[in-house]
């Protein structure tokens, strides 16, 4: 599925907001970091061990969501995306995206549900629960 197929024909509002940290919890513990001026781990493909990093530094190997480039707190487009997720089930979906945004460092949050979006869990207990029903419903055998 590419991005476009995701970000589009959305039947219900965006659930958004605006955070001062990330809401992926590794990234929270590292952006503290970042802001205090501590080191943090160097991403494990370019090296190894810790460093002080920029805010720049830090993300520079994320890339901006194309269809949501704007930062909800100062609207600038100098963001990058550090947390993407989907799920698909039965050609429903939801997805949730979070962007640092460079300039004024907020963290804007975006999710989307299907309405009728079910997991494959709900289906599953859904299919049991009916089964549960239909032995209920069953006539008890008489010995
Ligand atoms: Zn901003």
């Amino acid at each position: 599925m590419s991005l476009s197929d995701v970000v589009s024909n959305l039947r219900a509002p965006l659930t958004t907001r605006v955070a001062d940290k990330p809401t992926v919890r590794v990234h929270s513990v590292e952006w503290r970091k970042i802001m205090a001026g501590e080191p943090v781990e160097i991403n494990p493909s370019v090296g190894h061990g810790y460093r002080v990093m920029s805010v720049d530094e830090w993300s520079a190997r994320w890339k901006q969501n194309e269809a949501f480039p704007e930062c909800l707190q100062c609207g600038s487009k100098n963001t990058k995306e550090h947390h993407f997720t989907q799920t698909w089930c039965r050609g429903k979906k939801k997805w949730e995206s979070e962007c640092l945004c460079r300039d004024c460092h907020s963290f804007s949050f975006r999710s989307y549900c299907d309405p009728d979006f079910k997991t494959p869990e709900d289906f599953e207990k859904e299919r049991w629960q009916a089964l549960a029903k239909g032995e209920a419903a069953k006539p008890v055998p008489v010995s």
